[in-house]
């Protein structure tokens, strides 16, 4: 079964050959099917922004290991168990990459984001011809949403925990830092929660223009422009009620505190570098301005309530670069490239089954 896998780890634009990251395509056995279990051709599966952290061994794993946690696909394999999902073989699905446990501490407190038990052997790479997971794992897409937008529902969900984490009300001000996917996903969530002076900051102009055409009403260049005057312009120099930081970058995150209103929220909804500490001035940003700040893991719960509004996003930019499974060496060069905010990768052809 062809995988994308990380046979060495380390950074994947490393320019030292020696020290480079390598992903490529490999074989995988099949996985068994269980009781409760469903089997998955996998249709698409793209590219996240936490990929090239993995394979330069975020999670310290050994290789090789298996990519992939943003799928779609159509179930093949029903185990004798599944009933109660009311799930079907030929049914078109879209996936949870992580099976929670549901019997330990964090999973009976509401917190499954930190189940213990999650470093199972449900952990299976998406990015391969098909895949075994747990029926609890499986969403079915609506008619409206096709197996190409559908690889989106895992970041979708990301963007709805954002919203949560986030509290948002009708009317609070909102900018969005990074026009990454999750970025560009949580800028449309949040209008459609109700958001005001929405703003994008994102220094590559492509990325810039896509949030204007989905929703934002500004965009900052936080290179060419002076970033905190611009939002001080934009909001009447109150600062925004509500900042998200989807890129990751310590280099954005710097100034975000500064964009904020007193009394306001900063949600970091990214993945960072281990041994980055952000200074935070506690009597300036907690005492004197009381000021919120919070992070996203994983979203657990999200799930449902993504399924609901992805037929309501605009995700063409999101879905324009697809690649074969088998070039995925390549696609994950144009992933780091920037080029495009996302890049899919097409692990078998199951479109026509849009068609029925
Ligand atoms: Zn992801
Ligand atoms: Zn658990």
């Amino acid at each position: 079964m062809k995988t994308v896998a990380v046979t060495k780890v380390g950074r994947l634009a490393d320019p030292d050959e020696d020290a480079r990251g390598t992903v490529e395509v490999i074989d995988f056995p099949r996985q068994p099917l269980g009781p409760e279990d469903v089997r998955i051709r996998i249709a698409y599966s793209s590219i996240c922004g936490s990929d090239p952290h993995v394979a330069e061994g975020f999670f310290r794993r050994d290789v090789p290991f298996g990519l992939g946690h943003e799928v779609s696909g159509v179930i093949v394999e029903l185990g004798e168990r599944t009933t109660r999902s009311g799930l079907s073989v030929g049914d078109r699905v879209a996936c949870n990459f992580l099976k929670f446990c549901g019997v330990c501490r964090p999973c009976l407190d509401g917190r499954q984001q930190f189940c213990e038990n999650l470093r199972n052997e449900y952990r299976r790479p998406g990015m391969s011809e098909e895949v075994v997971w747990h029926e609890s794992q499986v969403y079915r897409l609506p008619d409206s949403v096709s197996l190409l937008e559908g690889c989106l529902l895992e970041p979708t969900s990301i963007a709805v925990r954002i919203a949560d984490k986030a509290r948002i009300r009708v009317g609070d001000r909102v900018a969005v830092c990074g026009g990454g996917p999750i970025g560009q996903l949580a800028l449309q969530v949040l209008k459609m929660s109700g958001a005001t002076s929405l703003t994008m900051i994102e220094p590559i102009a492509e990325r810039r223009e896509i949030a204007l055409a989905t929703g934002a009403e500004h965009v900052i260049d936080p290179i060419a422009e002076d970033q905190a005057a611009r939002a001080d312009e934009i909001t009447d120099g109150r600062g925004y009620d509500l900042v998200v930081d989807a890129s990751g970058s310590p280099r954005a995150v710097r100034g975000l505190l500064d964009l904020a209103t007193k009394g306001g929220t900063v949600v970091y909804g990214a993945m960072y570098p281990h041994d980055y500490e952000l200074p935070l001035n506690l009597a300036e940003y907690l005492y004197q301005r009381e000021l919120t700040l919070t992070g996203v893991f994983v979203a657990p719960y999200a799930f449902p309530r993504a399924m609901q509004i992805l037929p309501h996003l605009e995700l063409a930019e999101l879905t324009r670069a697809v690649f074969p499974l088998e070039d995925a060496a390549e696609a994950f060069q144009v992933h780091l490239s920037g080029k495009h905010p996302k890049v899919v990768l097409k692990c078998n052809d199951l479109d026509d089954l849009d068609l029925q």
